[in-house]
């Protein structure tokens, strides 16, 4: 099969652009919407030419198995604009990639890999001008397929729909975080779909989310579901953790979602001669690290915020703070990865990649 290129995808611009509304010096993050999106229909046994259309609302069957069977999966990505107007996405073809193994396990049929990356070409093409330029803003992208197909009976859909959208944002500053480390709830199992960009892992952690915020937490960090003896990951973002001058991070595994952002700062503070890591860590080590000094830092790693301190954690009712450092690896490490991204600096692992 010939590959698919740009000018295979039809466009089909907006008459009433919403983009003189948007005040991009005041950008939350995915709350406004670009003008257009790029739809891309499975039916009779094959993923249909990828089309770009206005954003708009879309109509489904209330027997479409997306309601029923929750067989949803989505990306998140970025693109950033520079001084020259270059428009740049970072390690793109890894959440191509990644998009097809959460397809694969949840039986949704994966999506051809130049379906997916021409077509965001062509969406960003068209979208060239909603990208901020403010510092530390973004596109921020959300690629996402989900069964459209119509039916109670529980198997899967015999139709799918992948939809890329848009939002431009500004720079995720969330202040930092406190965490509560679960012992209870978990939020996937062996054998189960927790390394999946599954939208049903989201569900299933906002109500033991909820129960930490309520007692003042932010965030959970979840922990094995066997044991509940180690660290595992934030929910949206793998975890970090610093004891005296190494970075350790827990491997991934079938529980573990396999962040872009963690490895991409295991290979940057490799290259920055910083020490890491790659283990399980267990609670009780962190607690003792905390206890003896010898904990530095713990930060998050995601695509929204690249990096985000957490302030401290709770831990069967006791709260552990984690002192300010003049000069954090998370600082350092962040803005390395923001330079290369936003084309600011060099880019010795070739991760960036032009429009
Ligand atoms: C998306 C996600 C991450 C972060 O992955 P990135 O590729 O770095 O954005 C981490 N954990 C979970 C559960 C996620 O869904």
């Amino acid at each position: 099969m010939a590959t698919l290129t740009k000018n295979d995808i039809k466009v089909t611009r907006t008459k009433n652009s919403k983009l003189s509304s948007i005040d991009f010096n005041n950008l939350a993050f995915g709350q406004v919407f670009s003008d257009h999106m790029l739809v891309c229909d499975y039916k009779d046994g094959k993923w249909q030419i990828p089309e770009i259309i206005p954003y708009s609302p879309i109509t489904l069957d209330p027997s479409a198995k997306i309601f029923h069977y929750g067989q949803s999966i989505f990306e998140g990505m970025k693109a950033y604009k520079d001084t020259k107007e270059d428009v740049f996405m970072f390690r793109p073809m890894e959440n191509v990639k990644r998009l097809n193994v959460s397809a694969k396990r949840l039986a949704i049929p994966e999506v051809p890999e130049d379906y997916f990356f021409e077509g965001l070409k062509a969406l960003l093409e068209v979208e060239k001008d909603w990208i901020p330029t403010n510092e530390g803003s973004s596109l921020y992208i959300r690629p996402f397929i989900f069964a459209s197909g119509k039916g109670f009976h529980a198997s899967p859909a015999d139709e799918y729909k992948f939809i890329i959208c848009t939002a431009p944002s500004g720079a995720y500053f969330s202040g930092k975080v406190k965490v509560l480390i679960e012992e209870q709830y978990s939020r996937s199992a062996n054998g189960g779909v927790g390394f999946a960009k599954a939208g049903g892992n989201y569900a299933g952690q906002f109500y033991p989310t909820q129960l930490a915020k309520a007692k003042g937490y932010q965030q959970v960090i979840w922990t094995d579901d066997t044991t509940h003896e180690f660290i595992e990951e934030a929910g949206a973002m793998n975890v970090f953790i610093r004891i005296n001058d190494t970075l350790l991070t827990s491997p991934v595994s079938d529980r573990i979602l396999d962040g872009i952002t963690r490895k991409s700062i295991l290979q940057l503070a490799e290259a920055e001669g910083i020490k890491t890591d790659v283990r399980k860590v267990k609670v009780s080590e962190l607690v003792e690290a905390s206890r003896n000094g010898s904990l530095k830092e713990m930060f998050g790693a995601g695509t929204a915020a690249v990096i985000s301190p957490i302030s401290g954690f709770g831990f069967r009712g006791e709260d552990f703070d984690i002192p300010e450092l003049e000069n954090t690896f998370a600082s350092q490490l962040k803005n390395r990865i923001i330079n290369i991204q936003t084309n600011k600096t060099e880019d010795p692992f070739g991760w960036r990649v032009k429009l």
